[in-house]
């Protein structure tokens, strides 16, 4: 059998683990709903747990390692989850030294957006690129970015917080506490939060039909849109142009050879396209205009093939980033070996 990587992608409400191919294959899946609010030793009980099954149904697998997503802030070098606000009672958790202690394998930490980055990156809508802005659009906006063929960190883990660069003056308060985020205007809660704003319960509209008269979420915009109604087009129009402005900002930025957009506004994105692109076309300078936006193409599954590729194509069998100091140094280190097979 093929040398497979555990891996888990850590949420405020569904915890996934899965065994994946060195190809990005998920050979099994399992998930159930994170226990959120009973702090971190209840999650880690239930991290081994899955990872028992895993192992139990799959006795032959030559697993070399546990590649883990959680949400930030969190350190990937030290390997500790510092405090996601999804997640109860999680202070400093040196995750890392537990779950290598645990199970006698190397792990690897990574945020759950950069883990989806480079799952679409290595294997999904950015396979073949140097250089690749990923950014998921949901309840809010995320990302990461892939430059001349890495995934870009910044100072303590913390870049590519694609959601709170700010791109207007004004608009409704973004929860960090600032005014025109990216989030607060271009998310796909944001999008319901103007679809309700422009509809009354009982009025008829498709969109108050689609939700049966509570809050219009963008899910029910996409599909009123797709059906043809005026007043959902004309909000997708907005949002594709809020969109267009931020991506313009990403390409000039990060001047990537592909923007994927994954999340789930993403179910939306053949009608957004071209706003989009037409909003990219009046704001970007001429030298940024042709970059392909494309949809993503994994799905939920990105964050965990991300997160197993950073064993399956950095790992160092044998080692724990946590207890090893200037792993990076080490000649053929995860720098010289990472990319052989990518492209
Ligand atoms: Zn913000």
């Amino acid at each position: 059998m093929s040398t497979l990587a555990l891996a888990f992608d850590l949420g405020g409400t569904e915890l996934r683990g899965a065994l994946v191919e060195r190809g990005g294959e998920v050979v099994a899946r399992v998930s159930e709903a994170t226990l959120a609010g009973a702090g971190s030793d209840a999650v880690i009980g239930q991290i081994i747990a899955l990872a028992d099954k895993l192992l139990k149904a799959h006795l032959q697998a030559r697993v070399v390692g546990i590649g883990m997503c959680a949400p930030g802030p969190l350190d990937p070098e030290a390997g500790i989850v510092i405090g996601p606000p999804t997640l109860a009672g999680w202070h400093n958790v040196p995750l890392i030294d537990i779950l290598s202690r645990q199970f006698g394998l190397p792990v690897r930490l990574e945020n759950d957006a950069n883990a989806a980055a480079l799952g679409e990156w290595r294997f999904g809508a950015g396979r073949g690129t140097e250089s690749m802005v990923f950014v998921t659009v949901s309840t809010g906006i995320g990302g990461g970015v892939i430059g001349d063929g890495r995934i870009y960190h910044g100072r303590r883990g913390l870049a590519a917080e694609i959601g709170h660069m700010t791109i207007t003056g004004e608009g409704d308060r973004c929860f960090c506490g600032n005014i025109g985020c990216f989030e607060a205007v271009a998310s796909g809660t944001a999008l319901g939060r103007r679809a309700t704003r422009l509809t009354i319960a009982g009025d008829g509209s498709l969109l108050r039909r689609l939700s049966n008269d509570g809050d219009v979420s963008a899910r029910h915009v996409v599909e009123a849109a797709r059906a043809g109604d005026a007043t959902a087009r004309a909000l997708v129009d907005a949002e594709a142009r809020w969109l267009g402005i931020g991506f313009t900002n990403l390409l000039h930025l990060y001047s990537p050879e592909v923007i994927v957009m994954g999340g789930g506004l993403s179910n939306g994105f053949d009608l957004l396209a071209p706003g989009i692109r037409a909003a990219i076309d009046e704001r970007a300078m001429a030298a940024y205009r042709g970059v392909p936006i494309v949809p993503a193409e994994l799905g939920d599954r990105a964050g965990l093939v991300g997160a197993a590729s950073l064993i399956l194509r950095e790992g160092e069998p044998g080692t724990a980033l946590a207890m090893v100091q200037n792993e990076d140094t080490r000649a053929g280190g995860p720098t010289g070996a990472r990319e052989a097979g990518h492209g």
